[in-house]
């Protein structure tokens, strides 16, 4: 995996910096977009011109599921 570990970066901007690119549920297209910038303003225009609103739960499962894979990595491995 890509994460650069110089010191000890924080999860949460591992978790910013996260990207979720959202699929427009107009015309299905999808676009870049990190948690970080969601949290900042969830709603974003498609490629397309569409509203989309990135909801907030779905941002809440994302951050859970970062942290938890974050953790893992951080834990030193005792086999397994
Ligand atoms: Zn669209």
């Amino acid at each position: 995996m890509g994460f650069e570990m110089k010191g000890s970066q924080p999860v949460r901007s591992i978790l910013d910096q996260h990207r979720i690119d959202p699929e427009c549920p107009e015309c299905g297209a999808t676009f870049p977009l990190t948690v970080g910038e969601a949290r900042l303003n969830p709603t974003r225009r498609c490629p397309n011109g569409h509203e989309v609103t990135v909801d907030a739960g779905e941002l809440d499962r994302i951050a859970r599921s970062v942290q938890r894979q974050v953790e893992e990595m951080l834990k030193p491995r005792d086999g397994g």
